[in-house]
């Protein structure tokens, strides 16, 4: 448990202090904004599809340190996937961040270091916090009739 919530401390901080992706990536043609009047948190999600493959990912915006980090690592994780793989993501991460209290779920290999989300769960307060930017993101997905125009 103690371990479980040093690394949470640990790989969130780390993550806010040094976001990934944190930009809007060149030839995006996805977006989709998130905003968490809880806690303040925005978030605007790019992604760059070609055909059903998420090719690039990046986001902006200001938010809590969980917010930020869950940005960070979620779009690390979605390059290179296929639509129907982010979807499926999306929903691992929901039930990571919603599911029983830490310890009776076994580790989701799928989700990589996302598992440290799993410290949210005593924390009900912030799950919007971690859930923002992947709902956003499932927003772009869906975007298609919203495809913003890049005027780089
Ligand atoms: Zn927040």
């Amino acid at each position: 448990m103690s371990d479980v919530r040093e690394l949470y401390q640990t790989v969130i901080l780390d993550h806010n202090k040094r976001p990934r992706n944190r930009r809007k990536p060149d030839g995006a043609n996805r977006m989709a904004q998130g905003y968490n009047p809880l806690c303040g948190d925005r978030v605007t999600v790019y992604l760059r599809m070609a055909g059903d493959v998420v090719e690039d990912a990046g986001f902006e915006g200001s938010g809590c340190a969980i917010s930020t980090a869950s940005a960070s690592m979620m779009t690390d994780l979605l390059k290179g996937r296929t639509r129907a793989e982010a979807e499926a993501l999306f929903e691992r991460f929901h039930d990571l961040v919603t599911g029983p209290p830490v310890g009776e779920l076994p580790a989701d290999p799928a989700l990589g270091k996302l598992a440290v989300f799993s410290g949210v769960r005593e924390f009900p307060a912030r799950v919007k916090c971690a859930t923002l930017v992947w709902h956003a993101m499932r927003s772009a997905l869906h975007a298609e009739d919203e495809a913003i125009v890049s005027t780089e």
